[in-house]
């Protein structure tokens, strides 16, 4: 495998920190950028003192200069409750974080990444979502700065590719958790364990009968490399996510079970435009990557739990005061 200088945006947060170490490990010269909105230096300790890894604090909704031969686009606040924080800014971060990373991309003939999201289907009414479904959004809801954000950032990728001829990739991610999600910020998997942890009640939205399928965090991220160095004919959009469906008060259930917790399940109002069903068709992702998910929920809950048991609550602020 050829060494390469690559560039990780939002390369502190919940996924980048994993990506930024998969790759450090891999040998590459990797250049972590982030403003540190939604995450702390803490989630990159580790790899400080590593001679192929740097960090730079910078905003992507400003242009950047660098020299690199990949870019992983990941910088954006991704809990409902950080985006809709600012959601004007949450607009311009996918927006003008695609075009800069898109320009950067073009001027040093670097492959570009973008880390796009399965919220480009809304609240979806084809089930389980494939790539050629197109959504449904609603343009001016609470959730829509993230959303159309996202949306309005894989049309800005396949403009590039064609007119300019950037060499891209657009992964459509589903939710994915795992050690280092940042224990405020009002996740259902993060928020779950810590309040069962702290022996709080655990909050469950509306009847807890809407959808999700969750991704543990290794198998993401073997996905988004596989993806990345993949054949230049397969630029995507691919899902990557975790088929297996479960309601979220299945979930709650298994964290309440797996940790052991004497927390009582208390219903509150759901959020608007709550999506009610997310179930990645992943077949795509099969055919082409030679992927699929091997973390079960059971066992990556397992090791998220234990994450959460080994940090001090007290080290993390709350990135916003929504929660
Ligand atoms: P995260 O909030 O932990 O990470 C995002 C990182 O981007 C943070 O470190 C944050 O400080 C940084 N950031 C935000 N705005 C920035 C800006 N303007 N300039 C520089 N840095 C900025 O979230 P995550 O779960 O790691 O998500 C990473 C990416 O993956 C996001 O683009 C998100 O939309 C996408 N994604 C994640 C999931 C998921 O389930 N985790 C699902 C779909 C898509
Ligand atoms: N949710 C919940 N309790 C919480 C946090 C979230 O019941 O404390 C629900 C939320 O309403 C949604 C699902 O869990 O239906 C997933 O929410 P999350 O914010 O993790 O991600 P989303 O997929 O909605 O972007």
């Amino acid at each position: 495998m050829s060494l390469k200088r690559i560039l990780v945006t939002g390369g502190a947060g919940f996924l980048g920190s994993h990506l930024c170490e998969r790759l450090v490990e891999q040998g590459h010269d990797v250049v972590c950028i982030d403003n540190f909105f939604t995450s702390q230096k803490s989630n990159l300790d580790h790899l400080l003192n590593r001679k192929n890894f740097e960090l730079i604090r910078h905003d992507v909704t400003h242009p950047m200069w660098l020299e690199v031969d990949e870019i992983y686009n990941l910088a954006c606040p991704a809990a409902p409750g950080h985006y809709q924080y600012n959601p004007i800014k949450t607009m311009k971060t996918s927006v003008m974080g695609a075009i800069n990373v898109l320009g950067m991309a073009k001027r040093c003939r670097a492959k570009v990444l973008q880390a796009s999201t399965s919220e480009v289907y809304g609240d979806p009414d084809v089930h389980p979502q494939p790539e050629s479904y197109r959504g449904n959004v609603n343009p001016i809801g609470p959730r829509a700065c993230y959303d159309e954000g996202k949306r309005a950032a894989e049309t800005l990728f396949f403009d590039y590719y064609r007119s300019n001829r950037v060499n891209i990739r657009v992964v459509r991610i589903f939710n994915t958790y795992g050690p280092r999600m940042h224990p405020f910020d009002g996740r259902v998997v993060s928020n779950f364990i810590r309040q069962a942890l702290a022996g709080e009640e655990i909050t469950l939205f509306g009847d807890g009968g809407q959808s999700r399928s969750f991704c543990y965090v290794d198998d993401l991220i073997e996905a988004m490399i596989r993806m990345m160095n993949g054949p230049n004919e397969f630029v995507g959009p691919v899902n990557i996510g975790n088929p297996h469906e479960f309601t979220v008060r299945q979930l709650a259930e298994m964290v309440v079970e797996l940790t052991g917790s004497t927390s009582r399940i208390v219903y509150k109002p759901l959020p608007a435009d709550d999506p009610r069903q997310r179930q990645p068709d992943i077949s795509l992702a099969k055919a082409n990557l030679g992927w699929e998910p091997k973390v079960t929920l059971r066992d990556g809950l397992g090791r998220t739990i234990e994450y959460f048991r080994s940090i001090r609550m007290q080290d993390f602020r709350a990135p916003t005061p929504n929660f």
